[in-house]
């Protein structure tokens, strides 16, 4: 068993759309074992997406994460890091296969209505920045 971190982003907050998605994670076999609606400060987003600050689309990415509340989540489940991948589907909506998040409710690459962790170190450092582990049922 393993976990995952996961974010409902402004563009699926916004269009109501937190229980269609949480309807495709569970579908998926995974658990949401944590979850609560915030809004992030810049400074949150900043931190959170720090590895991506020399990228030209950074300073877009912080203010649309801080445009409107988002939806944080602890995901369990067999291989939950790469299921929740294939889950969600390519960051492109254009590119991700059929019946995936993205590919149901994207708008575009920034508005991608989701996030997941992408490898066991930095979905644990992801889950530590939002959850203490009591809040973790
Ligand atoms: P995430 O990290 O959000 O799960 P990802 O791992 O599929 O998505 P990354 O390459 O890590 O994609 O990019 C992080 C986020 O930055 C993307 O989800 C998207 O919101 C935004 N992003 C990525 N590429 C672009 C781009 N070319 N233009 C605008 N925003 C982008
Ligand atoms: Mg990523």
């Amino acid at each position: 068993i393993e976990r995952t971190f996961s974010i409902l982003k402004p563009d699926a907050t916004e269009r109501n759309l937190t229980g269609a998605i949480n309807a495709v994670i569970e579908k998926a076999g995974l658990r949401i074992v944590a979850q609560k609606r915030i809004r992030m400060t810049q400074e949150q987003a900043e931190t959170f997406y720090a590895v991506h600050k020399e990228r030209p689309f950074f300073g877009e990415l912080v203010s649309f994460m801080i445009s409107a509340p988002v939806v944080v989540q602890v995901l369990e489940g067999d291989n939950a890091i790469a299921k929740y991948r294939e889950v969600m589907g390519a960051t492109d909506p254009a590119k991700a296969a059929d019946g995936t998040i993205r590919k149901l409710y994207a708008k575009s690459v920034g508005e991608n209505s989701v996030h997941g962790s992408d490898a066991a170190e930095t979905a644990a450092q992801e889950i530590a920045q939002f959850f203490s582990g009591n809040e973790i049922v």
